[in-house]
């Protein structure tokens, strides 16, 4: 298969179909833009498993998604998307980069929930944006953020609830969305621990990323505790 792109987590390569690409799995886990950096034996496999287990929540509740199918525990397919060059994140509770950035305390709650878009854009450090600039310079059209703004808000609605019927706070993810050759505007890449805090329930304890950001622990134990909680498959 012939390699298009190597990004921090994922390979992407052609697909035999035009309209998709096939996506790999990597065993590496990076955080504040790559400084920090590991190979984990065993990542790769289980936040496919994570990713596969929120899409389908999402697709079952009408949410539309690049995922074609899944081939095997570190490969799927997916259609091929013009990926629009925006990191969207939705904060339920103030954590991470609001907390320096703003100053708010962690755990503050936002009422009704914050969204923003950064650039997607490693070499700039991913900077934060507001929507005029990014319509302005032609990222994405005003249809298309208000389109992405209301798929995120719904996305919080639907992984929020489901997640406290585990004993789980959704405190804020980031997500991305590509746009189709018909224009359409779907959602991309994934949503795993790697990309969403999550707290149980009425505690700040962290359930993802943070604690190999923090080192707070063993990756893979955590996300594995993670797996279980959510009652992800194998
Ligand atoms: O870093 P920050 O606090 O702004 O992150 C907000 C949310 O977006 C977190 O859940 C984090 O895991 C996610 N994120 C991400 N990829 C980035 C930046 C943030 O998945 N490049």
């Amino acid at each position: 298969m012939e390699l298009l792109y190597e990004g921090k987590a994922k390979q992407i390569y052609k697909s035999d179909n035009a309209e998709d690409i096939v996506i790999r799995y990597k065993d590496s886990a990076t955080a504040f833009n790559g400084v920090k950096k590991e190979t984990i034996d065993g990542k790769g496999k289980l936040n496919l498993r994570f990713a596969r287990h929120f899409f389908t929540i999402l697709e079952n509740a009408g949410i539309k998604t690049h995922t074609v199918n899944y081939i095997d525990d570190l490969t799927l397919t997916a259609k091929r998307v013009e990926i629009i060059l925006l990191e969207v994140v939705v904060r339920n509770y103030a954590a991470g980069s609001i907390c320096k950035r703003e100053g708010y305390e962690k755990g503050f709650k936002f009422e009704p929930p914050v969204f923003e878009i950064f650039y997607k854009d490693d070499a700039q450090n991913d900077p934060l944006v507001t929507e005029e600039y990014a319509i302005s310079e032609g990222i994405a059209t005003r249809n298309e953020i208000a389109k992405i703004k209301s798929e995120a808000l719904k996305i919080n609605k639907i992984l929020s609830d489901y997640l406290a019927t585990k004993g789980v706070t959704l405190v804020d993810y980031k997500l991305e969305f590509g746009r189709l050759p018909n224009g359409e505007i779907i959602l991309a890449d994934e949503i795993s621990p790697d990309t969403c805090r999550f707290w149980k329930l009425g505690t700040m304890d962290s359930l993802d990323k943070d604690v190999f950001r923090e080192e707070k622990g063993s990756l893979i134990e955590q996300y594995s505790k993670l797996a279980e909680i959510l009652g992800v498959e194998s």
